[in-house]
């Protein structure tokens, strides 16, 4: 029998994130269910385990991304573990209940916001990368929208240029930034990186009338984290294709 690949997916205790955890768990992946308050994370791994009937594989781990000790105790427990990791899905992120134009937004609320959003996402992972690279084809996912494109944005016609959120689309501009940028760093070792958008879905973040389910929007995350060898790396993904810049 061969060895179960381990995927580490933050904020999975609800919404996309518990979603992907449990289409990975369901494509065989032994999956660590990332959530800041363990119990919560706990409670989301068991109802998935037995949703599933007992063959997928879900545990809880602590992670809070914008605690630099919890980051560090996450990487250690996973070194311990399971020696290596085959997937990280970055998709813990806040959308700030104050978030507003750019004329109008709080500074602190744009800090808080890139602290989450972007220090944590990279505190992660750099703590994870010496574990990446222990794996065979180490796949990054970071959970990105089209409200970070500037083609679409700074498009007067598309109504990604209607919304007031400015600290949220500066954050997920910069994930793609540090997408584009890590894919660069690593091409050649395997390790590919990606993008993932997964469109409007119905979630505590994206509204519960949103048209699609947080399932349609995992599914995006899933296809990048488990490309083949010659997939692409560097870009951002939504279900219909690739998105622009
Ligand atoms: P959600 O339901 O609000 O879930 C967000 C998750 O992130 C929760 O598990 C939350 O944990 C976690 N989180 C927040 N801060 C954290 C921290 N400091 N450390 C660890 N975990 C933290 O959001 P969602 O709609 O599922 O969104 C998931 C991802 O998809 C995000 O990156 C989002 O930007 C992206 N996205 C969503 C939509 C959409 O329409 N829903 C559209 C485009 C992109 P708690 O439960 O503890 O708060």
């Amino acid at each position: 029998m061969t060895e179960k690949k381990i995927a580490l997916v933050t904020g999975a205790n609800k919404g996309i994130g518990k979603e992907i955890a449990r289409q990975l768990a369901e494509a065989g992946y032994r999956v660590l269910v990332g959530s800041r308050d363990l119990g919560r994370g706990q409670q989301a791994a068991a109802e998935l385990n037995e949703a599933a009937g007992g063959g997928p594989d879900l545990r809880a781990i602590q992670l809070d991304v914008t605690d630099p000790k919890s980051v560090q105790a996450a990487a250690d427990t996973i070194a311990n573990n399971h020696g290596r990791l085959d997937v990280l899905i970055n998709n813990a992120a806040i959308l700030p209940a104050e978030d507003s134009a750019v004329s109008e937004i709080d500074p602190d609320v744009l800090r808080t916001a890139f602290e989450t959003n972007v220090v944590g996402l990279v505190a992660v992972t750099q703590a994870l990368l010496p574990l990446l690279r222990k794996a065979e084809r180490a796949r990054v996912v970071n959970l990105s929208t089209s409200l970070a494109s500037f083609t679409l944005v700074g498009d007067p016609s598309s109504r990604m240029s209607t919304r007031r959120t400015f600290a949220y689309n500066a954050t997920k501009a910069a994930v793609n930034m540090a997408t584009v940028m890590l894919a660069n760093e690593l091409r050649g070792t395997g390790i590919v990186v990606n993008a993932a958008d997964p469109g409007n879905c119905a979630t505590d973040m994206g509204g519960w009338e949103a048209a699609r389910t947080p399932a349609q929007g995992a599914a995006v995350a899933v296809r990048l984290a488990t490309l083949d060898a010659d997939g692409p790396t560097g870009q951002v993904h939504a279900e219909e294709g690739q998105l622009p810049w």
